[in-house]
């Protein structure tokens, strides 16, 4: 029989990978075996600090991969990239279709077991067909190219834009993209990490230095020092969309707080991404990077094989190289590449 070996995390600081049955298929799911997992930026804190809501779990919520059977007989052998967020279908933000806000909702990776495993039993209704030129690297980067779509899109971009993103990581690097796919004219970045900010400028977007003129901002990482520079740097009656998900407190001084009155400041807030019939940022985004208009590859600067997901935690945990996305493989991984 065959094997399904995944990363499944039984405490704090106890991820093990361990082989387990190939899951069983309900009628309204299909099971795809997963070729690529991406670790993302809050995948960290689960593993070492927080925690997920119940264990064991299966982390990964970043994946694609090949379907291995649908019950329908519909997609047998596509390729395909997972929405991870499993709505309440109930509450009166599921029937606007903003299922990012549900008040009541199920995760692949955090609330229930996720993508790095080699198989998977997903719902349906998540599972987005994917351009057969994708590899299975850009599949698993749908996630954040949604994400980064959905903030950019709150700032209504239009020609000769001048933006500052707060936050050089993949998503950030991602923003940047689709903000010059939308007409910007510059994207400037800050971090406190040189090597992203020299990463960031090694495929064509410039470093931000105190005075260069800013029309909107796309805030990153959270941080309140971060979030001040930022609301200084835009100019006034500029747009501002706030990102980055804090890991504590966030303060405000008095002086920081006056920049967002007297300058007029546009303030916007986003979380996750959109998918429904009006507005889905991740058929958007797959269409996206099929063009050439969004470019992940170079954002996936190392692999591991699912067998060393310790080694990968280990290596972002310190630091230990500069990287921008971790891709976890498996299934013979991201053939295309
Ligand atoms: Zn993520
Ligand atoms: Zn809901």
């Amino acid at each position: 029989m065959k094997s399904n070996f995944r990363a499944n995390l039984y405490a704090i600081n106890d991820l093990r990978y361990e082989n387990a049955p190939i899951p069983e298929c309900m009628e309204d799911e299909v099971l795809v075996e997963v070729k690529c997992c991406g670790v993302c930026g809050s995948d960290l804190p689960r593993v070492y600090t927080k925690g997920t809501y119940h264990f064991p779990t299966v982390i990964g919520h970043e994946f694609a991969g090949k379907v291995a059977h649908d019950p329908k007989g519909e997609l047998d052998g596509k390729k395909v990239a997972i929405f991870p967020l499993l709505p309440c279908f109930e509450c009166e933000s599921c029937k606007q279709g903003s299922y990012a806000t549900c008040e009541n909702y199920d995760y692949y990776g955090s609330r229930r077991d996720g993508g790095m495993s080699e198989y998977i039993a997903v719902k349906r209704w998540n599972i987005l067909a994917m351009p057969d030129s994708l590899s299975y690297g850009e599949g698993a980067m749908c996630e954040p190219v949604s994400v980064g779509r959905h903030a950019v899109l709150k700032l209504d971009i239009k020609k000769g834009d001048k933006l500052l993103i707060s936050g050089a990581g993949p998503i950030g690097i991602i923003a940047g993209q689709w903000a010059k796919s939308l007409g910007a004219d510059k994207v400037y970045y800050f971090d406190i990490d040189q090597r992203k900010i020299d990463f960031a400028k090694s495929i064509g977007f410039e470093e931000y230095t105190e005075g260069d003129e800013i029309s909107c901002v796309v805030e990153g990482t959270g941080h309140s020092e971060a979030i001040r520079r930022c609301l200084k740097a835009v100019k006034p009656a500029g747009r501002v969309v706030l990102m980055g998900n804090p890991a504590g407190e966030v303060n405000m001084a008095q002086d920081t707080y006056w920049y967002i009155l007297r300058k007029e400041l546009k303030l916007f807030g986003t979380w996750n991404s959109a998918y429904n019939d009006v507005q889905n940022d991740w058929k958007d985004s797959l269409t996206a990077m099929a063009e050439g208009k969004i470019n992940v590859k170079p954002l996936i600067t190392h692999r591991y094989d699912l067998s060393d997901c310790n080694a990968a935690f280990e290596m972002m945990k310190n630091r230990a190289e500069f990287y921008n996305k971790v891709m976890l493989v498996m299934n013979g991984g991201d053939e295309n590449e």
